[in-house]
C-alpha cells in the first residue's frame, strides 16, 4: 500500500507537509481484524508510556464519540494514536490512514471502476490525473481478513474507529490504565 501510495504521490509531488488540516482528525472506521490485530502489533512493541498515553486519550474519544452520536453532532476529533501531528504508530496505522489523500480508483467485483477524489489540499493543488488503483489492496486485505476470520471462527460484521479499536485492546491485552 505504500509502495502504491508513493508512486502516485510521487507522480504530483504531493505530500502532507506543512498541511494544516490534519486527516487524522477525521472519523475513520476500520472493517477488518486485521488491522485491528497489526495496530495491536504496535502497540505491544510501544513504549509503556506512549501506551498509557493513547490509551487515555482512546477512551476520552470513545466517550466523546458516543455522546456526539447521541446528540448526532459529528466534530472532528484527533484520533488518539497522533501525538504532535504524527501517527505514533505509523508502521501499524489502518488501511485508510495508508491510502487517504489521493485520487483513486477501485475495480468492483461486478467490474464497474469506482472513483474517488483526493483530500482537500490535493484537491487545492492538483487536478486528477493519475488515480491510486485500491484494488490490489482491498483484494488482499480482503483475502487476508478471510483468512484470518476463518482461523478465529468469527462470523460477526466489523466496524470500528481507531479509539474503538484501542479500548477493545484494553480487555484484550487486560491492561489497567487507570
Ligand atoms: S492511526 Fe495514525 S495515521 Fe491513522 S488516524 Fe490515527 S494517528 Fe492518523
Amino acid at each position: 500500500m505504500d509502495r502504491a501510495y508513493d508512486a502516485v504521490a510521487g507522480y504530483y509531488g504531493f505530500n502532507c507537509e506543512g498541511c494544516e488540516d490534519n486527516c487524522c482528525k477525521q472519523r475513520f472506521y476500520h472493517y477488518t481484524l486485521v488491522e485491528y490485530y497489526y495496530l495491536l502489533e504496535g502497540v505491544k512493541k510501544a513504549e509503556p508510556e506512549l501506551v498509557r498515553t493513547i490509551l487515555t486519550r482512546a477512551k476520552i474519544v470513545t466517550e466523546t464519540y458516543f455522546k456526539e452520536l447521541q446528540i448526532g453532532e459529528i466534530l472532528p476529533l484527533m484520533c488518539p494514536v497522533n501525538s504532535d501531528g504524527r501517527c505514533t504508530l505509523y508502521e501499524y496505522r489502518p488501511m485508510i490512514c495508508r491510502l487517504h489523500g489521493l485520487p483513486h480508483k477501485f475495480l468492483k467485483p461486478d467490474g464497474a471502476v469506482q472513483e474517488g477524489g483526493g483530500c482537500h489540499r490535493f484537491e487545492l493543488l492538483h487536478k486528477a490525473a493519475v488515480r491510486l488503483d485500491r484494488t490490489v489492496a482491498y483484494t488482499e486485505l480482503a483475502q487476508l481478513e478471510k483468512e484470518l476470520r476463518a482461523e478465529l471462527g468469527f462470523k460477526g460484521r466489523y466496524k470500528k474507529t481507531t479509539a474503538e479499536m484501542l479500548m477493545d485492546m484494553v480487555e484484550h491485552l487486560n491492561l489497567n490504565f487507570d
